[in-house]
């Protein structure tokens, strides 16, 4: 290929062109194919040419793509919002949908609505948000400042709103010896309380947390009870707990929703990546009913948008695809292949003397590797092991998303994994085989 005119992440290598999608695989320009362990970052969770998604899409281009929200709403746009307030979890009342882009639209606009809640509810000082370490929520200005990786936002630091951080649980490092998960996670979930005291209660609007942390710590469930004492804290201090589902969401845990499997539902919920399975772009904030009163009592109107939200193609697409899930009964699949793509990686790495970690829950899973795994010290960011790891991974025909550890220091380098919800035995066992050599 002659040089890319794109402004690509590496600028400095050239990245193989894709060309064609074939059930989970992807092929290059080469005719090399590539199965697709990661889906991006857990985007493709039906593969990459599903044809009842394929013909959904066909035919809403058929008939309509675009019409202003500011004076329409559309057809596919309230079936997939009716469809996901029918799944959200209990406690979320009837609730309403906003539509998106981008995961970061989607926390940019949680952020804005829970804002514009406490400004109609009477309580314009509460403007404070507290969010965990690690944590990844986006790109844009108010979700990079939310994420909890000091690293990325320093060199943007002048532009940032000012966020609190509390550390997200994360057991292998965080956990002491011989403290029970249940301590364990009260011991975290009260961090929440404790920075919330000291900011006042009276200025705290909003606590920020993914269900399963993603990228920036990679598939890290929390402990049981830990979000249930979070939804306590939030309730007793009147602060609006935002959940960001953007990877976590739409069955990737094998739950609609990760929250489900946490018996509590946010205040405002967002979800991305699943939800259109890169079929489309699409996001969305499931707002809970509670929201919603607040708002319909007040000015009656949202005070934020978009050009392309509802957008009849994305919203049809992502229709599709929530329907191919429950059609085809992919969360059992999920749950499944989860627990062989757990058994897997527990055997091939269980005495490897770099593989710190293994943690996740559903087609979720990561991989940690450290330099010793006594002292679990991190290997120096330099060597770029993740990096190299996925390289390799790459070369023998799977992708995989690798992050460099050091994270602000915390953590070593690991690989995440979240294979398509239509995975099949064989793949799975294919994916471990070729993660095993390429950590080899
Ligand atoms: N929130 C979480 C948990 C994510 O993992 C991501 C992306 O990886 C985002 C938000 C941002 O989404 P996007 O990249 O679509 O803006």
């Amino acid at each position: 290929m002659a040089q890319s005119s794109i402004f690509h992440r590496d600028l400095n290598s050239d990245l193989s062109v894709v060309v064609a999608g074939d059930g989970n695989f992807l092929i290059d320009a080469t005719g090399k194919r590539y199965l697709d362990a990661c889906g991006g970052a857990a985007v493709s969770c039906l593969g990459h040419d599903h044809p009842k998604v394929r013909e959904a899409i066909k035919a809403q281009v058929d008939t309509l793509a675009f019409a202003h929200t500011g004076s329409f709403t559309n057809q596919p746009a309230e079936d997939l919002a009716a469809h996901l307030v029918a799944r959200a979890p209990q406690g979320t009342g009837a609730g309403r949908v906003m539509y998106l882009g981008s995961g970061s639209e989607a926390m940019e606009a949680a952020l804005k609505l829970a804002r514009q809640y406490f400004v109609e509810n009477g309580e314009p000082e509460r403007s404070q948000i507290i969010a965990r370490k690690p944590s990844y929520h986006g790109n844009t200005l108010g979700a990079l400042a939310t994420g909890g990786h000091a690293g990325r936002r320093a060199p943007f630091a002048p532009l940032l709103i000012e966020v609190n951080h509390i550390d997200a649980p994360y057991p292998y490092r965080l956990q002491h010896d011989g403290e029970g998960e249940v301590d364990f996670a009260m011991r975290m979930a009260n961090l929440l309380e404790e920075e919330i005291l000291r900011l006042g209660a009276a200025t705290v609007m909003a606590f920020v947390a993914e269900p399963v942390v993603g990228a920036s710590l990679g598939t890290q469930p929390a402990p049981a009870g830990y979000f249930k004492r979070i939804r306590e804290i939030c309730d007793q201090y009147g602060v609006l707990f935002i959940a960001d589902e953007v990877m976590s969401g739409m069955g990737r845990t094998g739950t609609s929703f990760a929250l489900e499997q946490e018996d509590i539902a946010a205040d405002l919920t967002t979800m991305a990546k699943g939800l259109g399975a890169g079929y489309q772009p699409i996001a969305a904030v499931l707002v809970a009913q509670s929201v919603v009163d607040v708002i319909k009592a007040g000015s009656g109107r949202l005070w934020n948008g978009h050009t392309y939200m509802s957008h009849a193609i994305a919203t049809a697409g992502a229709l599709a695809v929530q329907n191919v899930i429950e059609d085809e009964n992919l969360l059992d699949n999920v749950v499944k292949r989860g627990a062989q793509l757990e058994a897997a990686l527990r055997a091939a790495f269980a005495d490897h003397p770099h593989v710190g970690d293994i943690r996740g829950r559903g087609l979720f899973w990561t991989v940690e590797l450290v330099t010793d795994l006594g002292t679990k010290a991190p290997f120096d960011p330099a060597e770029a092991i993740a990096t190299k790891i996925g390289a390799a991974a790459k070369a023998r025909g799977v992708m995989t998303y690798p992050s460099q550890g050091c994270i602000d220091g915390v953590h070593g380098d690991h690989v995440l994994l979240a294979p398509s919800y239509t995975s099949t035995e064989a793949e799975i066992d294919l994916i471990v085989q070729t993660l095993s050599a390429a950590v080899a």
